[in-house]
């Protein structure tokens, strides 16, 4: 790969790169650095891991106290320019863009009409943006949980427009993903088909004698909360949806857990046996649940998955090779643009080598790129009316 940086470039650098728009090299100019890259070193991928923010969802964000979220120094900046500038200079051929953390229901103590307004804003947002870059662009749909009525009435809106899919939370105000309030959404999701793209948010208590919610996050903003609390409430999540036993009543549903299945993995002979050594808690099947994970579910590779500059250490490692996951449950994440685009470029060209370093040719074909083409011509929705 080639690649270096400049220090203390200048912003000159921006006419240089409209200048090498269509040269042989590209060269991204921020934070005072010059980093020219060569884009089609990077191979294909499809991105079923990024974020949108217009600004009227940002607008949303700040006038509900979510002016850092998630304990996050900032907003991120967005803009459909900013979104396809990364897919150029990483080679994503389509991105699937969702609403992330704190998704669209901003205060649980607002009336639900505002939830489902921000919702349906959002979501009409992003199929036009489909409209306009129809082979570049898809979209997980937000839903307005959790309210159940809303959010049937949603998933066939959003249907309607061409979502791919839904991006749920993993709780909202501590409603948990596998409440049995959500069975009559998950019921429907199964009958359509329906692929779910799961993402972190702060874990929460909820109260159900009063409807408050009281976040459970024992370090308060000493950290940001996706350093490791996002990562255990994947987990908690995913865990629950089996023992509620949501994942037996949605053989049709397809999930994609985000960052390598945050802390999950080391987890899963645990969760899947502990219930059969304590009398009384209900029992899984581990066998049935290994066939489920094969079956449904998928890890897309966001974050940091990779331990240093070389070599295929670190967490994917772990992941693929201790709980033998195969190559074609995995896909590309970018996490864009809570990931920036420098970022983002690092943590890309570090999974090329990781990824080389731990699949074939022919499987990194695949997590780039085929897994996702399969996952999204399968998931394709059932209209039901
Ligand atoms: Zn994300």
């Amino acid at each position: 790969m080639y690649r270096f940086r400049l220090p203390n470039y200048n912003a000159q650098c921006l006419s240089i790169n409209l200048f090498l728009k269509t040269s042989f090299f590209r060269f991204y100019c921020l934070a005072n650095v010059l980093v020219p890259t060569m884009a089609f070193t990077l191979p294909a991928r499809i991105d079923v891991h990024s974020h949108f923010l217009p600004s009227f969802y940002q607008d949303a964000l700040r006038a509900n106290g979510h002016s850092h979220p998630d304990g996050m120094p900032a907003i991120p900046p967005w803009s459909p320019e900013d979104h396809l500038e990364l897919m150029d200079a990483a080679n994503i051929k389509k991105s699937i863009i969702s609403i992330s953390s704190p998704g669209t229901n901003l205060d649980s103590n607002a009336p639900s009409s505002s939830t489902i307004e921000l919702t349906r804003q959002c979501n009409a947002y992003a199929a036009k943006l489909k409209g306009a870059y129809p082979n570049q662009i898809g979209f997980w749909a937000s839903l307005p949980l959790p309210d159940v009525n809303a959010t049937l009435a949603e998933i066939d809106t959003a249907v309607s427009e061409g979502c791919d899919g839904f991006s749920l939370l993993t709780n909202y105000h501590g409603e948990y993903l596998g409440d049995t309030k959500f069975d009559p959404i998950f019921k429907k999701l199964n009958q359509i088909g329906a692929t779910i793209f799961i993402h972190p948010t702060a874990p929460c208590i909820h109260s159900s004698t009063t409807n408050a919610s009281t976040k459970a996050v024992p370090f308060g903003s000493q950290y940001p909360i996706p350093i490791f609390e996002f990562l255990f409430d994947t987990a908690r999540t995913v865990i629950n949806l089996f023992y509620s036993g949501t994942v037996d009543q949605c053989p049709n549903v397809k999930f994609i857990i985000p960052h390598s299945g945050g802390t999950l993995p080391p987890l899963i002979t645990r969760f899947t046996a502990f219930g059969a050594l304590v009398p009384g808690t209900k029992t899984l099947d581990p066998e049935q649940v290994r066939k489920q994970m094969t079956e449904q579910f998928y890890f897309d590779l966001a974050g940091t998955i990779f331990d240093g500059d070389t070599g295929g250490r670190g967490q994917l490692k772990a992941f693929v090779e201790g709980f033998d996951i195969s190559f074609e449950k995995l896909l590309y994440g970018s996490d864009f643009p809570f990931t920036k685009l420098t970022s983002a470029m690092t943590l890309a060209n570090r999974m090329k080598d990781g990824l080389e370093h731990l699949f074939t040719v022919e499987e990194r074909k695949a997590i780039y790129e085929l897994n996702a083409i399969k996952l999204l011509s399968e998931g394709k929705l059932k209209k039901l009316n």
